[in-house]
């Protein structure tokens, strides 16, 4: 096991107390980017500040068949807010090549929100292949395929507690 669920969960609540802060007085977007993020998702919004102005929204985006990335980013889901105005923080799971988020942050700035940062739950940052950098991160990991908290391989493992390398 990479990540156990106590270390986990004390991280998500420091990344909400730094982005309560941060946002404190604005109209706060959170766009959790289906499905791997709807774990983190459910425990980072439940860490911010009740005083914060807080809506939801999801996107849906496919870039991986199985363990290998393809490399080309197709939109399922729109966002249904509207975000103009809005400081849209974007919530992933996991950046890896940095292609994903490269291209969803790019298509999201044509809808002209206030602001748009990223906040993921892992950065695997020696599998960059774009100079992207997220403004908040809650573990750098190895690079390894990792599951778990909402990551899958084809489908399965997501409801894991925890992080773990994926050994077939
Ligand atoms: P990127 O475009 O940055 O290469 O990949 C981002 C997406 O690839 C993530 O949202 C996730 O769906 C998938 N991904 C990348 N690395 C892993 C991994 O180690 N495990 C799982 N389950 N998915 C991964």
């Amino acid at each position: 096991m990479l990540l156990d669920e106590a270390t986990l969960r004390a991280r998500i609540l420091e990344l909400g107390a730094e982005i309560t802060r941060d946002y404190k007085g604005k109209k706060l977007l959170v766009v959790g980017v289906l499905k791997g993020s709807t774990i983190f998702m459910a425990d980072l919004v439940r860490s911010l500040g009740p005083e914060l102005d807080v809506q939801l929204d999801f996107v849906a985006v496919s870039s991986y068949a199985g363990k290998a990335s393809t490399g080309t980013v197709r939109t399922l889901l729109d966002l249904r807010e509207s975000p103009e105005g809005k400081d849209l923080l974007l919530v992933e799971d996991i950046v890896d090549t940095g292609l994903t988020l490269t291209s969803l942050t790019e298509t999201l700035r044509a809808h002209r929100p206030a602001s748009l940062e990223v906040c993921t739950l892992l950065d695997k940052p020696e599998c960059r292949k774009t100079p992207f950098q997220p403004k908040y991160t809650g573990f750098k990991i190895p690079n390894e395929f990792v599951v778990g908290f909402g990551l899958d391989y084809d489908e399965r493992y997501r409801q894991l507690p925890c992080v773990g390398v994926l050994r077939t």
